[in-house]
This record gives structure tokens, sequence and C-alpha cells, in this order.
């Protein structure tokens, strides 16, 4: 039995005293300190090893390909497939310890925002042959001023999870809006939605929907734990809207700049 835990005196429903100490909370603070570091330790330890064999995979590739060996070059092709997962997967586990230690840095630039989700669009339409992206695009969006990649990786994120998490659907639906000083964007999907009591949970790290459907997707449940991280950090909000069943449309703003 720990002071810390001992209970507060009661004395008619009022709390009298309370013999506790911060012991719980120091003890807390420093498990997830050394859960940090762990998950930094051996995330950076994984990246160089997997960016080698992602190196060599490469070059094996291109010369089968110049042998005629295309059997064999398609075989190496998906184990690049394979490799670039785990980068992202690891990806994934660095970012959040920089999050979480306060380290993540931004290096913001101007740049127009459409142009931006056109581009990510455009290099993830690969990694669908179901699903036709449909851009519903305000002409006045505007620019703003952030990390291109980091926005990037935000889009790339709800796009990603729209394509996932939709497997019976033909189209997602992308969206800019100008509202004000405000840029919005929406991600739509048609897919398996999310429990009206698990909508404010997905965010949370690690956090993923359990359920007869869900696990059957892969995942870690740290891509929108980040995204969010991310945009609270440029300065603006990320928020979904779900039927289950039906879909979900991910959301987020930012700030616009001045275009002079
Ligand atoms: P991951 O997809 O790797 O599990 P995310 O952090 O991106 O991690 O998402 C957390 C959880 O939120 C997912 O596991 C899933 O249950 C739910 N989710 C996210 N996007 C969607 C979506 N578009 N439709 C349905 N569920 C979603």
């Amino acid at each position: 039995w720990h002071l810390s835990r001992a209970l507060p005196f009661i004395s008619e429903g009022k709390l009298v005293k309370w013999f506790g100490t911060n012991t719980d909370i120091d003890e807390q603070k420093q498990l997830q300190r050394q859960k940090d570091d762990f998950l930094g330790i051996a995330s950076h330890e994984l990246k160089t090893p997997v960016t080698s064999i992602k190196a060599y995979t490469q070059v094996l590739e291109a010369m089968l390909s110049r042998e005629g060996e295309d059997k064999k070059a398609a075989m190496v092709a998906k184990m690049d497939n394979q490799i670039n997962r785990l980068t992202n997967l690891i990806g994934d586990l660095l970012d959040v310890t920089k999050i979480n230690s306060g380290k993540i840095q931004f290096n913001k630039i101007k740049f127009d925002f459409n142009t931006a989700v056109q581009e990510t669009a455009h290099d993830l339409q690969h990694t669908t042959n179901k699903h036709i992206f449909v851009m519903d695009f305000a002409e006045d969006a505007g620019y703003i001023y952030a990390d291109k990649d980091r926005i990037g990786q935000v889009i790339t994120n709800l796009i990603s999870n729209a394509v996932k998490y939709s497997p019976h659907a033909n189209r997602i639906v992308l969206s800019t809006r100008r509202s004000g000083n405000e840029i919005l964007l929406s991600v739509q999907d048609f897919g398996i939605g999310i429990p009206g009591d698990k909508l404010n949970k997905v965010f949370e790290q690690f956090y993923r929907v359990s359920g007869t459907k869900q696990h059957t997707f892969p995942g870690l449940g740290l891509g929108l734990y980040i995204s969010n991280e991310i945009i609270r950090r440029e300065g603006g909000k990320m928020w979904v809207n779900s039927v289950e069943g039906k879909g979900s449309t991910f959301c987020f703003s930012l700030p616009v700049v001045a275009d002079d």
C-alpha cells in the first residue's frame, strides 16, 4: 500500500486532508519517458538497415529488368512495396517520438493549397485501382504558410485511410473551401464509417476502432494522432464526421496567408 494511494480523510462528505504525494505522477511521467525513449531508439535503429535493404532492392530490380528477367524483377518490386510499408511504419514511430519529446520541427514556406492537395492526390492515385478521386476545389482557396512536406503527410494519411477503409466504394471526394481567414480540406469516403462513441478517440495515439470489420485493416493507429498534432501545431484544427456503415469525412482547417 503506497502512501500516495492512501485515501483522503472524509468527514461528513468533505475532503479534510489528502495524504498523497506526487510520486504516482512522477512515476507515470518517468514510465512515459522510458516508453518514448525506447520507441525512439528502436525506430532509429530499425531505420538504418531498412534504408540499406531498400537501396539494394532498387539496384537489383533495375539489374533484373535490364537483363530481361521480368518475373524476378516483378517479385523484387513487390519486396520494394513491402519495404515502403515498413519505412512508413518506422517513420510514424519516429514522428511520435519527435512529437512527444517536443522535437518535431517545421520548415515553413508559402504555397498554394489546392496545388498541394492535387499533387498529393495525383501521387496516391496509383495506390488504388478502385477509387476515383473527385476534386471539388474552391478557386479562391489561397495560400498557406506551413511545412509543405508535413501538410502533404497529413493529406496522404487522410486519403490513404479513405482508400483503406472503403474497400467496396469507387470514389473519394476531396473538397477545399475558403472560410474567412481559413482554408478547409475535407476528405470524404463511402466506406465502413466509425461508430459515434469512438469518433473523438480516433485521434489518440495507438487507438484503433475494434470490431468485426475493422480488424482486417492493417495499421498501428498512429496516422491520425500524428496528423492532428501537425495541424494543431500549424495553427489549425482537425475533426471528423462519420456514419457507421455509410462513410466518413475527415476535415482540417489552416490559417490563410495574404496573397501579395
Ligand atoms: P491506422 O489506420 O493505422 O489504424 P489511424 O491513426 O490513421 O491509424 O486511424 C485510427 C483508427 O481510426 C483506425 O484504426 C480506424 O479504426 C479509424 N479510421 C481512420 N480513418 C478512417 C476512415 N476513413 N474510415 C473508417 N475508420 C477510420
